[in-house]
């Protein structure tokens, strides 16, 4: 080079311009969802360097080299060059950058999918340009702009606000009428039903969780956890499903009554697909049921009502949770280290005859209490009648309250009330994507309502599938007159909530979590420490807060694993269940899990077994509008399984009954798939590995947990069962 100097022209401005308008174009559009992020890849042809990136007008660059600095890229070639390595990394990789940087005579970067075309002067290596790595590399690698990941906003309904907002501070890319070209993110207002036809990409709704969180399937979740586990799910509200079981909870009022005349209990009735509090009563009597229902009873439930509740400014409160489940399998929760407390407007006395239908007094919800006269909206975040759950907590933390262990008592009730509701989700999943259908993967924010009782033990009112992410509240501007104003408080929360379940959903960061389970506890307000898979920051997110979702699961694995025996049985539930999109076992399907694992003997012969299937099922019918349908169910296919672990082990107790026939069969169907591993394999040897395992039922990896996982949950659970009854409580900070 007869000149000393480096000279780089890059047409920045005209790539801008080419981006902004290729943004919205087709052609970008139709560029995969979720595709990595634009890189470098060295094309054969000596004169060009190919980058994958976004569309665009052809930009074109010269980069003039001192002849010394070639083969030792420093100082000058980042004062030089730098600069526009950085422009130029916008649509190319830290390589390309390099590459370019030890361009020797002019060279052309096509950047594929762009039609842009950079020149510059290069270093040939016979028939492919080398790339060399440099102190530059970080800088590059900063400015390494990737696609924006794109959000279909078109079915957010009330969280559409928050979500704007969010995408905006991530400076991703919504898309508010939808897309024709898929898209990485899909924020559903409702349900995973809300955009049909999604092949790929993320919804923020699982199949199957509006129905789940009902308020009849919760409870039966949940009582099948307090069947084998009593101890550890105290959690919930004694519950009665209604109508089916109305005489059995008759009955036990009435001789609890019996037996203490001074015990006069107070109920709570739900109906089944409730919500704001809608169709709530309170009953002293389980004949005020019957009169205020009617002889055709809704469906719902009727519990026990918390009426000892933690007070603050004589108020009773509750609390509302953000709880983030991003994956099913492997099982992946977080916990919003802030949320919502929502008080109610009446001073709070014992439930009595005179003051059960004073919603304003004992039902916090916010869309009653904001109806009365006396709810009080704040800017403020710890005054008012909605705070910060920090707030709440700080006030407690002044009085002297051990607010560590509130809030290990919350995740402890937080993870345990997830690992009940996985089971039946999983088979939903199973149902909506089966294995080999292509389809998005899901993930989901749930609002997990909670009441603090007086000795500050908390207690879970319900789960909500669909939380309100609205950042307005409903006020009177004039007598009777209700507007939407903005609420500092919601926003406060619920961007952060949505902002940071959008980051840790980001698919550039999708990679398996590498979290470490931990066996001591926590603290709250502790610094959520960085996940793996945030670590690698781009220089966006290094703008941005800290994480306000903190991962509890797998990180507490230790602790709540052995609590998985359900999932174990579900798990063999949808192992059998044969069709593609079924989530109900017919009467030969279940002969054959008899059958493969060697559940029948001469005192249970398979007459008995066809009889056992008719007695469940025929009970189970009816009982729940969705259960209309022929087949075992899985709920009564663990009520089967129950059974058949009762009759298998007597000696033991009803959960190691349970966890010995879950050995036992795991072991059986481990053995037989060894078997059919090798006959298949003496068939034939040219056979993929893929489709003998498919022919034995085990293609979903995420449903089918592998044998060590299995073998580890099993494990856990022994290990555990050695460890009672002291750990028998288990929280976080066991
Ligand atoms: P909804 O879905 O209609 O809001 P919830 O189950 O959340 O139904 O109940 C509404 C309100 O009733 C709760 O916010 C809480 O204040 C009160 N509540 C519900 N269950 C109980 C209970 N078991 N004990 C005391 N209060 C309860």
């Amino acid at each position: 080079m007869g000149d000393d100097y480096v000279k780089v022209r890059v047409q920045l401005e005209q790539m801008k311009d080419a981006e902004k308008e290729g943004a919205d174009t087709e052609e970008q559009q139709q560029q995969l969802p979720g595709s990595s992020p634009p890189h470098a890849s060295v094309s054969p042809d000596p004169s060009s360097v190919t980058i994958a990136g976004s569309d665009a007008s052809s930009t074109s660059i010269t980069c003039k080299q001192r002849g010394k600095s070639r083969g030792k890229p420093g100082k000058d070639d980042k004062n030089s060059c730098g600069k526009h390595l950085q422009d130029l990394s916008l649509h190319g990789s830290a390589h390309a950058g390099k590459n370019l940087n030890r361009l020797g005579h002019e060279r052309t970067l096509h950047i594929r999918g762009t039609g842009k075309i950079l020149q510059g002067k290069s270093e040939t290596n016979g028939n492919y340009v080398s790339i060399h790595p440099s102190k530059n590399i970080q800088e590059v690698k900063l400015a390494n702009k990737r696609r924006p990941v794109t959000v279909d906003t078109a079915k957010a309904k009330t969280s559409l606000e928050a979500l704007k907002i969010s995408i905006k501070q991530l400076k991703w890319k919504e898309f508010p009428l939808g897309r024709r070209a898929a898209c990485d993110i899909y924020w559903h207002g409702v349900s995973f039903h809300d955009n049909e036809n999604i092949v790929s990409g993320q919804v923020n709704k699982f199949p199957g969780m509006i129905e789940m969180l009902r308020k009849i399937n919760m409870s039966r979740a949940v009582r099948t956890m307090q069947e084998l586990f009593p101890e550890e799910y105290d959690f919930y509200p004694r519950s009665w499903i209604l109508p089916e079981e109305y005489q059995q909870f008759s009955t036990q009022i009435r001789m609890v009554k019996e037996n203490d005349a001074t015990v006069n209990p107070t109920f709570i009735v739900k109906p089944d697909g409730g919500s704001q509090g809608d169709g709530i009563y309170l009953i002293r009597d389980p004949s005020d049921l019957k009169i205020m229902a009617g002889s055709q009873a809704k469906q719902g439930v009727v519990q026990e009502y918390i009426h000892k509740p933690l007070l603050i400014d004589k108020l009773k409160f509750d609390i509302r949770l953000y709880v983030l489940i991003k994956s099913l399998e492997p099982l992946e929760i977080y916990i919003a280290k802030e949320g919502l407390t929502r008080f109610c407007t009446e001073p709070y006395q014992e439930p009595s005859q005179k003051n059960l239908s004073h919603v304003f007094m004992h039902l916090t919800n916010y869309s009653l209490n904001v109806h009365s006269g006396n709810f009080v909206h704040s800017d403020s975040q710890n005054t008012g009648s909605k705070r910060t759950l920090s707030s709440v907590l700080y006030r407690l933390a002044a009085k002297g309250v051990d607010i560590k262990k509130v809030w290990s008592d919350i995740i402890a009730l937080v993870i345990k009330t997830v690992i009940a509701v996985v089971p039946e989700l999983k088979v939903y999943y199973q149902a909506e994507i089966p294995p080999g259908k292509p389809g998005p993967t899901c993930f989901q924010i749930l609002g997990f309502d909670i009441l603090l009782m007086k000795n500050l033990k908390p207690v879970l009112l319900e789960v909500n599938s669909n939380p309100s992410m609205r950042i307005e509240h409903e006020q009177e501007v004039a007598p009777g007159v209700y507007e939407y104003v903005p609420s500092p408080v919601d926003k406060e929360v619920k961007v952060g909530v949505i902002r940071d379940t959008l980051r840790l959903m980001d698919p550039a960061h999708r990679k398996p979590s590498v979290s470490q389970p931990r066996a001591a506890g926590f603290e709250h307000g502790e610094e959520i420490p960085l996940e793996a898979e945030i670590q690698e920051r781009s220089p966006d997110e290094a703008a941005l807060p800290s994480l306000c979702l903190k991962q509890v699961y797998p990180k507490y694995t230790k602790q709540f694993n052995y609590l998985r025996l359900v999932e174990r049985i579900a798990a063999l539930f949808i192992r059998f269940l044969g069709v593609k999109g079924n989530m109900r076992l017919g009467p030969t399907a279940f002969r054959t899990f008899i059958r493969t694992c060697k559940l029948s003997n001469s005192n249970f012969t398979m007459a008995s077994v066809d009889i056992l299937y008719i007695d469940i099922t025929r009970r189970w019918s009816g009982s729940t509008p969705d259960s209309r349908e022929a087949g075992m169910g899985l709920q009564a296919f663990v009520e089967a399984f129950f059974h058949l672990a009762a009759r298998r082990f007597k000696s033991l107790q009803m959960r190691e009954q349970v966890a010995a026939l879950l050995d036992l069969c795991e072991a059986q169907l481990e053995s037989q798939s060894g078997v059919e591993d090798r006959r298949s394999v003496s068939c034939s040897r040219a056979l993929p590995r893929a489709n003998k395992t498919q022919s034995l039922g085990l293609t979903n990896p995420q449903l089918n947990s592998p044998a060590p996982l299995r073998r580890a949950a099993s494990q856990d659970y022994r290990l555990h069962q050695r460890l009672k009854p002291r750990s028998l409580r288990a929280n976080v900070e066991n």
